[in-house]
């Protein structure tokens, strides 16, 4: 089914001389359980997206319903709330906190969410079980960005939307995370968008989503997992 359903959204930032046009009319939809993947030149507009599908902007029109929710609808407080349990981030920078281990990084999310699975179970997932009582600085970038993977699914969001995860990382090291994020969505069914320049990760994708000056220019249907409406 439909998870997210964006329609006509644009956003303009700023305003006079310096106004941007980074989103110009964009409508599409995300299904349940897809791995969806945002690919396109640096400043087309990728990131502003995954921002307002994930609550963390506004568009300046349009709308999203996040499944038969208007997020435009929410105040602030709701909005926070719908960040905290449906939402995961993971973002280029894996902002773990460097005195706590691995194990107590994810712990911090577990203990204020409501239907946590427990912080083992998601290093588990990510296959870093056996590092967890390691500090941020004695693991390697990859597994760095798995800790903070596992810190985003272990609250069980609906969805987890991924910007430039690899971003940082060497290619090889780049595909074990992406490998990671398939774990995830494989085990646990959750919907993906994510922004990425690795390539492998045309094999994993449900769907490619390209982004061209604001606008979506093609959608390709990748993999089996074909939703119809
Ligand atoms: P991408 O993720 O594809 O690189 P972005 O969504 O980051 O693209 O940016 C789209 C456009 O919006 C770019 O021109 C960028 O400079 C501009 N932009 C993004 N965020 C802001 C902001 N907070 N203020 C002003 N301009 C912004
Ligand atoms: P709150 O005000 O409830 O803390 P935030 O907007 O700060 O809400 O964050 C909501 C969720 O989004 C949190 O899980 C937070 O970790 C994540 N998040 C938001 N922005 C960032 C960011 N720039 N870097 C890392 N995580 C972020």
């Amino acid at each position: 089914h439909v998870v997210f359903d964006v329609h006509d959204v644009t956003k303009v930032y700023g305003s006079g001389p310096s106004e941007v046009h980074a989103l110009r009319g964009v409508t599409l939809e995300l299904y349940a359980g897809q791995i969806s993947v945002l690919l396109g030149p640096s400043g087309s507009g990728k990131s502003t997206f995954l921002n307002i599908i994930g609550g963390l902007d506004k568009p300046t029109s349009g709308y999203v319903s996040f499944e038969d929710q208007q997020l435009n609808e929410l105040d602030e407080a709701g909005l926070t709330a719908y960040r905290r349990e449906s939402v995961g981030f993971v973002f280029q920078f894996y902002n773990l906190i460097p005195s706590l281990t691995a194990l107590e990084n994810v712990a911090l999310v577990t203990e204020i969410a409501e239907n946590p699975m427990s912080p083992e179970e998601a290093l588990g997932i990510v296959n870093l079980k056996e590092r967890m009582d390691h500090f941020p600085s004695e693991l390697s970038g990859g597994e760095q960005q798995r800790v903070a993977i596992a810190r985003a699914i272990a609250k069980r969001p609906r969805v987890l939307l991924c910007d430039e995860p690899t971003g940082a990382l060497d290619s090889k090291t780049g595909i074990v995370v992406i490998q990671a994020l398939v774990d995830v969505n494989e085990k646990l069914g959750t919907t993906t968008a994510l922004i990425t320049h690795n390539v492998a990760i045309r094999k994993i994708a449900d769907r490619v989503i390209h982004f061209r000056d604001g606008q979506v220019q093609e959608i390709e249907q990748i993999g089996e997992k074909i939703e119809p409406s």
